[in-house]
């Protein structure tokens, strides 16, 4: 089987290498050719243009930024949906766009002949290269049957959580947690230094309470370093809260965070990695 991967930024590095170490033939096409060097020292082919890599493979996985560049992706003048061969291909979506976007890319497959999967992940840079991202997907049964053992490599569980869109909207809801709990350790932190509680200290106890969790153990270099190189880029957080305000949440704290974030955004932190938020926050206060 032939696997095509789209879509290398910090994620789809990763994840296209799992693939790769899994003993696939890989093929990679990303927009800034450039970024295709590491998978291809990996023993990856690059191909020059979509088109070819539609043409050679069975599966196409995207791992683009945001709705705009999957539509862009799919069903733009040069997208997969207009490269020949692209009829009977499985496609699978792991970018965190809108439930919207992917049943508009679904339907737009179907017509091509194509099937297609919803797939996105919950987890960062660090799940994303040992391979146990938590996937979300949306689609056919039949076609998720058909990805799941490839699905295995990228992440430690899979859900097929119902039609195309499903797994979107699960990943809008994981997220918005994911807000929230990255807001919450900024302002206890902040709250706690306010207080003369050194953030050292206050992470420790954090870490071995039971709030304690993985994510927040992970950011805590970054924090005491006040460095903030992006893992996930505060302006994809941004995005994902303003996409589960287009769906509908209008809950307290999901209110809060999206007004957070895109403040944060507009003081130019969305390179950063979204933890960054504590600045503003600090700023605020
Ligand atoms: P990233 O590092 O910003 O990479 C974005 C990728 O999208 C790059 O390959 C970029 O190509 C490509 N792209 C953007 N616009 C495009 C367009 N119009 N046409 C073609 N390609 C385009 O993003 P990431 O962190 O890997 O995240 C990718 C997706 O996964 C996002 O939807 C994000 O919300 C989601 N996600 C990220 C994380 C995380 O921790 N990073 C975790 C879970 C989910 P160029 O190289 O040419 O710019």
């Amino acid at each position: 089987m032939k696997i095509g991967w789209i879509g290398l930024g910090n994620m789809g590095i990763p994840m296209a290498g799992n693939l790769l170490a899994a003993g696939y033939d890989v093929y990679v096409w990303n927009r800034t050719a450039e970024k295709t060097a590491p998978l291809v020292a990996q023993g990856a082919t690059r191909t020059e243009t979509l088109a070819q890599l539609v043409a050679t493979c069975d599966v196409l996985f995207t791992m683009v930024s945001d709705d705009e560049a999957v539509k862009a992706v799919y069903g733009g003048p040069e997208g997969i949906l207009a490269c020949p061969g692209a009829d009977g291909k499985l496609a699978i979506d792991m970018s965190t766009v809108s439930p919207a976007t992917s049943r508009w890319i679904a339907e737009r497959c179907q017509q091509a002949g194509v099937r297609f999967l919803d797939a996105p992940v919950s987890g960062s840079v660090g799940p994303a290269k040992e391979g146990t991202l938590v996937i979300m997907v949306g689609g056919e049964p039949g076609d998720y049957t058909q990805a799941k053992p490839l699905l295995e490599h990228l992440g430690k569980i899979s859900l097929h959580l119902g039609a195309n869109g499903a797994g979107t909207s699960a990943k809008l809801a994981i997220n918005l947690l994911l807000g929230i709990t990255v807001q919450g350790v900024a302002e206890t932190l902040l709250f706690a230094r306010s207080l003369g509680i050194e953030s050292e200290q206050m992470l420790k106890i954090i870490s071995e309470s039971a709030v304690g969790t993985p994510l927040i153990r992970g950011k805590a270099t970054s924090i005491l370093a006040d460095d903030y190189p992006a893992a996930f880029a505060l302006k994809h957080m941004a995005k994902d809260l303003r996409l589960a305000r287009e769906a509908g949440v209008s809950t307290p704290l999901a209110e809060s965070v999206d007004a957070s974030y895109r403040h944060a955004l507009h003081e130019g932190l969305g390179e950063l990695d979204l933890m960054a938020i504590i600045r503003h926050l600090e700023q605020k206060s």
